[in-house]
């Protein structure tokens, strides 16, 4: 007899394996439905999303209206703005930088340093859920690049040469990101973050 035949059989009279044969089945249809509804789930469609789950969907004219030239280019077109030239690689400030595209919390000036780059560089993000990676392998380069996990927005690179204890380098652009002073964290109704402010 085929074994899937076996498998759903009802169990034999005989007394020896079958109620373990049955409860592997029913163990094994079990992780098969949870495999098949986390797989159909659509985050965007979570009942109660988190402001960081919801997912935003806007037309590229929406984009280019919203965010500008230079930050459309940067955020939707995989640019780069220059090094030294942008508004925070030297910003030495406390506060939260959140994404320029629909601000969320992305990095704190506590996890910010000076990596000689040109660019913001931040050895970890805020919260790891919140910036999403893809490999980049343009300009004959593998890169990882990094990206907004709610707005898909570009944000930069990560390096494995960063300080401890990540030895990460989340070298960012500046037309990427919003930069909010500790002191107006609250104001912006961005409290639940503050501690991340050190
Ligand atoms: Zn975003």
């Amino acid at each position: 007899m085929p074994i899937s035949l076996t498998l759903l059989a009802p169990p034999p009279k005989k007394r020896k394996t079958p109620m373990k044969r049955y409860t592997v089945v029913i163990l094994a249809l079990l992780v098969a439905t949870c495999i098949t509804y986390i797989m159909a789930k659509d985050p965007a469609s979570t009942e109660t999303p988190s402001k960081e789950a919801q997912a935003i969907s806007m037309t590229e004219e929406q984009w280019k209206a919203k965010l500008g030239p230079e930050r459309y280019r940067v955020m939707r077109q995989h640019g780069t703005e220059p090094s030294f030239r942008n508004a925070y690689w030297d910003n030495k400030e406390k506060g939260l930088y959140l994404c320029a595209g629909c601000e969320t919390p992305l990095f704190s000036s506590s996890e910010k340093y000076r990596s000689g780059t040109g660019w913001p560089s931040f050895w970890k993000p805020i919260v790891a859920e919140n910036v999403g990676e893809k490999i980049d392998r343009s300009f004959g380069m593998t890169r990882t690049e990094v990206h907004c996990n709610r707005c898909k927005g570009h944000l930069g690179h990560v390096f494995e040469d960063g300080p401890p204890p990540t030895g990460l380098r989340y070298c960012i652009n500046s037309a990427s990101l919003i930069f909010v002073p500790k002191d107006e964290i609250e104001a912006k109704g961005l409290a639940e973050y503050a501690d991340h402010v050190k």
